[in-house]
């Protein structure tokens, strides 16, 4: 648990249901949804649950293994599911790094050869 973490953030209601996303995964220890605003064709969030991280500084570490290993299954899933050229997994940690919603997630953007970077 973190000092600085706001149990109201968007993320956050979409765990405890209070705020409807488009799910592609949840187990005990994470939920995958599709980005609201996608960089690219298939823009899938990871974020873990029971943890109040914002980001991957305030992860504890005994999460953190099984977190990351959702985060490969769901890479993974879009990798099947949409055969793309090549698969973008990033995290953003801090407002000046480009963080927007501070509960810990990390982004899936799938790309094709060609097609120009949102980020
Ligand atoms: P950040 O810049 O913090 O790494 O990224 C936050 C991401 O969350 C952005 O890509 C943004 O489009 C996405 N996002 C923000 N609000 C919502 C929401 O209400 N629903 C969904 N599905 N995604 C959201």
């Amino acid at each position: 648990l973190h000092a600085d973490y706001d149990p109201d953030n968007i993320f956050a209601k979409m765990l405890r249901g209070e705020v409807p996303c488009v799910k592609v995964f949840e187990d005990d220890v994470a939920l995958a949804f599709m980005d609201i605003f996608p960089q690219a064709e298939g823009h899938t969030l990871v974020i873990p649950k029971d943890v109040e991280a914002r980001n991957l500084l305030e992860m504890p570490k005994d999460k953190l293994g099984p977190y990351m290993k959702r985060v490969q299954k769901v890479t993974k899933a879009v990798e099947k599911a949409l055969k793309p050229d090549g698969i973008v997994v990033t995290q953003f940690n801090g407002a000046p790094a480009g963080q927007t919603v501070y509960h810990l997630h990390f982004h899936i953007i799938p790309r094709r050869e060609g097609e120009p970077l949102g980020r």
